[in-house]
Parts: C-alpha cells; structure tokens; sequence
C-alpha cells in the first residue's frame, strides 16, 4: 500500500514512512496533511501523500545500504563504462578483489557483460577502460530512497520537495 513523505516542519523531506503511520501522525495532531491523493481511507479522511511534521526534528544521519539495487540505482542502471542501458548488467569491481579492492561504494560500479568481460582482472587504467564519473557514495540516504520510488513511477507529487530530481 501506499507509502507518505514527511517533511519536516522546514518543508525538508525526512523520512518515507506507511499511510497507516502517517495517518496516526495526523489524528494525534502531531502532523499536518500536505498532499493527499483523493482516495478516502476513512470518510471525509483523504489518504495523505505527504504531511508535516508541526515540530522540527533533528535527525542523525543513515548509511544506504551497498546492495546491488542500490548501486544499479546510483549509476542509474547504465554501463559506467560505455554507457549501455538494459538488462544484462552486471556489477564490477574498479580495482579487481584479486588485486585488493574492496566492497566499497567507491569500487563498485554497474557494467553491462561486455564491458566486465573485457575488463577481466585489470583496473581501468590498464583495461584502458576509463570512468566517465569516479563511483562516490550517495550522500544523502533520504534523497536516495525518494527518488528510487519517484524513479519507479509512484508518487510525483514528491518530485516538488525534492531539489533536484
Ligand atoms: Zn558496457
């Protein structure tokens, strides 16, 4: 079912959080319903797309998860080195684990078939395979969340609240 983006009261986006969640949010009077996509959950008690918190929360930051998914979606499901975009993508290792490289949000980077083949166990330089873009880690866990589900076609509606997608 449906998921909510709440901002904070700065208008800042928070967290993602589940219409139930968010609903109760509501009724407690802790929150204010910013958007809501016509449906009723309740009589005359639209379903809440974003809301508002009334108090302004400061919050610790959180670390993304280095997950396969999460990387395809960092290099937007394109061949960091030549570009391809489509189903055979794989996930390569910039310096090869043989060489020493390590799992890390800097030495993974998503390539199609052809590209890991070709590669094999050589680092760029010596595949003479540059980066078009050196493979960061994404620095905002929120941001990233919301625009995987903006990206996957739910919620437009967040897009205003998000600078940047
Ligand atoms: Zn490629």
């Amino acid at each position: 079912m449906s998921k909510v983006l709440v901002l904070n009261a700065s208008y800042e986006p928070l967290n993602i959080t589940s219409w139930r969640r968010a609903i109760v949010l509501l009724l407690k009077g802790k929150a204010e319903q910013v958007e809501h996509n016509g449906k009723c959950v309740y009589s005359d008690f639209p379903l809440p797309t974003v809301i508002r918190l009334r108090h302004y929360v400061r919050v610790p930051y959180k670390e993304i998860p280095l997950t396969r998914r999460n990387i395809l979606h960092r290099d937007s499901h394109s061949c960091q080195y030549c570009g391809y975009t489509g189903d055979d993508l794989t996930l390569d290792h910039v310096i090869p684990r043989s060489r020493g490289g390590d799992d890390s949000w800097e030495n993974i980077v998503t390539a199609c078939v052809r590209c890991n083949v070709k590669k094999g166990n050589r680092t760029p330089k010596e595949a003479n395979m540059p980066l078009d873009y050196p493979p960061r880690k994404p620095h905002s866990g929120l941001y990233f969340e919301v625009t995987k589900h903006v990206k996957n076609g739910g919620h437009q509606e967040w897009r205003k609240y998000v600078i940047g997608i």
